[in-house]
């Protein structure tokens, strides 16, 4: 017989399990379904660490969805024996006079009176010994934010909800959806579920899923390489340094590069943020190191701004970003099948917003609405270039 819930959740990594903790806790009857068993290797949210930051250089509407995540953030670390967050700082730098996103992140963060200190490339060098800051780039310090360990979110956000109730299918695929007017049926390798609501929240596979509902959407799933590099520990570690965004002039445009000290020695973790290759995740070249710009792109930076954090590779992945054109997320509900959420294209900035993305998709689901300003992520928005079949 098949099995009818509340709500399914499509794909149960960063945002999808976060909705589902947010949903089990308020007694909904709620299946996770995902292809593995997350926290996993497959999708975007490993690698262990992830930054949040506050002041926001994609924009300033992203503000307040910062606060209201590092709030739950804070609020699931009570809960939980896992680390979540680590709150070491966060610095940005670039030229002084072509740095649209640092530019923007010192703007947001005088928007909503937020702590941003204001530094010149000299005071960058005095504060932190490892930085080579050339006089022409000016950037700064924001205290509050920091380290979230992505794979322990999941983790808790998965035993929490399973805590309240929530059922999970793991290591099961979803090969098709049927929308009805007032339900979904689910068929997944495992099995057919059938469901009032729907979250389709699968990451990279975002774009497969929702062309299922008959909605085509401009996901661009792309190739990240990210890696570990043996660093000077007295000048890189936790204790006195940040995590890091560095915009670099780069031909017509700017490079963005992103980092984290080094803890338990681990190395500097960097990965270079604007960098795009388009792949089809199912049949992604997944072994970092096979192709030459893996590693090139990443020590070039480090050899330039912080040549004592350019130690020996101690370890490498390959990630998946889901870009969108403007690279804005989408986060709203399906314009034919309203019953049907999605949160899709969070562009490689998605995860520290992902405790307040499962809040408004559990809102989204149980009432239509949700009290946060949704109106940048909307599926329809100018930005967008979308057909509906
Ligand atoms: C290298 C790297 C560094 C990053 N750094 C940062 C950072 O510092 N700060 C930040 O905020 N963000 C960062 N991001 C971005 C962030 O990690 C992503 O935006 C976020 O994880 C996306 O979450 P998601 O839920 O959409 O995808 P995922 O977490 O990948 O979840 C999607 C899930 O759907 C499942 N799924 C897919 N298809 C199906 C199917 N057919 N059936 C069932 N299940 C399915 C997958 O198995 C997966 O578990 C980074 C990303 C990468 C790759």
């Amino acid at each position: 017989m098949t099995k009818h819930y509340d709500v399914i959740v499509a794909g149960a990594g960063s945002m999808g399990m976060a909705a589902g903790y947010y949903l089990a806790r308020q007694g909904v009857k709620v299946l996770l379904v995902d292809s593995y068993h997350p926290p996993h290797d497959q999708g975007s949210h490993y690698g262990e660490t992830r930054i949040i930051r506050h002041a926001y250089g994609e924009g300033r509407e992203y503000v307040p969805l910062a606060l209201r995540s590092q709030e739950l953030w804070n609020e699931l670390e009570k809960k939980s024996h896992h680390k979540i967050f680590t709150q070491v700082g966060a610095i940005g730098f670039g030229h002084k006079n072509n740095a649209p996103f640092i530019d923007e992140a010192i703007a947001s963060g005088k928007a909503y009176g937020l702590n941003v200190e204001h530094l010149t490339g000299e005071q960058l060098r005095e504060r932190y010994q490892g930085l080579h800051v050339p006089d022409d780039y000016s950037g700064f310090f924001e205290p509050n934010s920091g380290i979230l360990f992505s794979e322990n979110c999941n983790q808790v956000y998965k035993e929490l909800a399973i805590h309240h109730g929530a059922e999970v299918s793991f290591y099961n695929p979803i090969t098709d959806i049927e929308a009805y007017e007032d339900f979904v049926k689910v068929i997944s390798e495992k099995g057919i579920f059938t469901s009032d609501k729907l979250i389709i929240s699968a990451g990279s596979w975002c774009g497969k899923l929702t062309e299922k509902v008959g909605l085509r959407l401009p996901l661009v799933p792309t190739r990240q390489p990210v890696a570990w590099f043996e660093a000077n520990e007295d000048l890189f570690n936790s204790n006195v340094f940040p995590v890091f965004m560095v915009e670099v002039p780069s031909g017509d445009t700017r490079a963005i590069y992103y980092g984290f000290p080094t803890f338990n020695g681990c190395g500097v973790k960097v990965g270079r943020h604007d960098y795009i290759n388009a792949i089809d995740p199912d049949t992604m070249n997944r072994k970092f190191g096979s192709e030459e710009e893996d590693q090139g792109h990443l020590r070039e930076f480090l050899d330039q701004f912080m040549p004592q954090a350019s130690g020996a590779l101690k370890k490498g992945m390959i990630c998946l970003y889901t870009r969108t054109p403007d690279g804005h997320f989408i986060i709203d509900k399906h314009p034919v099948h309203s019953h049907i959420s999605i949160a899709a294209g969070f562009s490689g900035h998605g995860f520290k917003f992902a405790s307040a993305v499962g809040e408004i998709l559990s809102q989204l689901t149980l009432t239509g609405e949700t009290e946060h300003d949704i109106s940048i992520f909307k599926w329809n928005r100018p930005g967008l270039h979308k057909t509906v079949n």
